[in-house]
């Protein structure tokens, strides 16, 4: 049993992470400052004795003592890093600098949540760990792209100069039940669109292309990367590949076949296509994702719709008897 720290532990990736931890006898420090994080997501860990939730923002450093540190803290919808940017790139190079000092401190090994941005609008494809990008770094997306990339840095010059224990994982498109239904990425909004019965809204023609992999499956990989004995950086997602309008046409026809499809303005350094190479993953980790996006999607919906049900049940709760009909 080991203690282990989880920056942005109230996201998306981060609670699914901390559920598979506490499942094996850790404890587990749940770090965050609730920007797109939700209370909610690790409410099933409240009052566990190996569990503790510590209000925090990672850009001011804090002095806890632990084993391991998956660094995840970090705003990853580009409708929630471009808000405020410049509070986007102050998390990815003051939020790494700290946790890595902490690290540093305690002797504890940092895993830190990469992104396939660091590749940028990729002229290699499928992308390889040895592929150095194409990153515009004076764009609306730098913020984040460049942050990860600084972020990298850091974690590997820490390594070089002061033997600190670092992990990358380079972690392409992640969906599945948790992801906010206002957050703008393409899986929430298309299904959040589809059960409200709107228009899907493809960016573009929809000839960009993303790989989607299943969150269970990422925190598997990052679990494996952590305790295993390679660096990184590592790839880590799902190969198949799909157009945006490819992924439109699969959530509608699961939702409501009849659904129109709306297309509207690409927006700026939109990458053009994306598909991890995991041979490196395959290699060091012996990880592969294992659920299909169909089966992935299907969960993702129900949770989604679970979401909406218990929403609905609740305003129907607050208001007055007889008020709806
Ligand atoms: P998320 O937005 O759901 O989670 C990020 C968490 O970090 C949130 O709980 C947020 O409140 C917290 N946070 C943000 N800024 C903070 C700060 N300054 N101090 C403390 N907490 C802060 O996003 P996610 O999808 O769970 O992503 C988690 C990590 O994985 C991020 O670092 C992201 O860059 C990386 N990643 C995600 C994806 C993806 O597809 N979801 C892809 C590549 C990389
Ligand atoms: N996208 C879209 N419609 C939407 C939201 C996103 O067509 O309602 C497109 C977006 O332009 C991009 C792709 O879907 O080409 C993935 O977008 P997302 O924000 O999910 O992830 P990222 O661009 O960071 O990979």
């Amino acid at each position: 049993m080991m203690r282990i720290l989880v920056t942005g532990g109230a996201g998306f990736i981060g609670s699914h992470l901390i559920d598979r931890l506490m499942s094996a006898g850790h404890e587990v420090i749940c770090l965050d400052n609730y920007f797109t994080g939700r209370k909610h997501n690790v409410a099933q860990w409240y009052g566990h004795p190996r569990f503790e939730l510590i209000r925090h923002d990672i850009t001011d450093p804090i002095r806890l003592e632990v084993d391991q540190i998956y660094h995840l803290a970090c705003p990853a919808s580009p409708v929630h890093y471009q808000y405020n940017p410049i509070k986007t790139a102050k998390t990815s190079f003051l939020g790494t600098v700290n946790m890595l000092g902490l690290a540093k401190r305690v002797k504890a090994r940092l895993l830190m949540a990469s992104t396939s941005e660091v590749y940028g609008d990729p002229h290699v494809h499928p992308q390889t760990e040895d592929y150095w990008g194409n990153v515009n770094p004076i764009g609306i997306r730098s913020c984040y792209d460049e942050g990860k990339r600084v972020a990298e840095t850091l974690c590997f010059d820490y390594h070089r100069q002061h033997n600190l224990e670092i992990r990358v994982a380079r972690i392409f498109n992640i969906y599945g039940p948790r992801m906010l239904e206002n957050d703008g990425r393409v899986v929430s909004n298309f299904i959040v669109q589809a059960l409200q019965g709107q228009p899907l809204t493809v960016y573009g023609r929809g000839e960009q292309t993303r790989s989607f992999c299943y969150v269970s499956d990422l925190v598997d990989g990052l679990i494996r990367l952590m305790n295993g004995d390679h660096l990184g950086p590592v790839n880590l997602g799902n190969p198949s590949e799909y157009t945006i309008l490819q992924l439109a046409e699969l959530i509608r026809d699961r939702i409501d076949p009849a659904l129109p499809i709306e297309f509207r303005p690409l927006p700026q350094d939109d990458p053009q296509q994306r598909r991890p190479d995991i041979s490196r993953a395959q290699a060091w980790l012996k990880w592969q994702p294992l659920v299909s996006v169909q089966d992935g999607l299907d969960r993702t919906i129900a949770d989604f719709r679970d979401r909406q049900q218990a929403a609905a049940t609740l305003i129907a709760d607050r208001l007055p008897e007889g008020s709806i009909s």
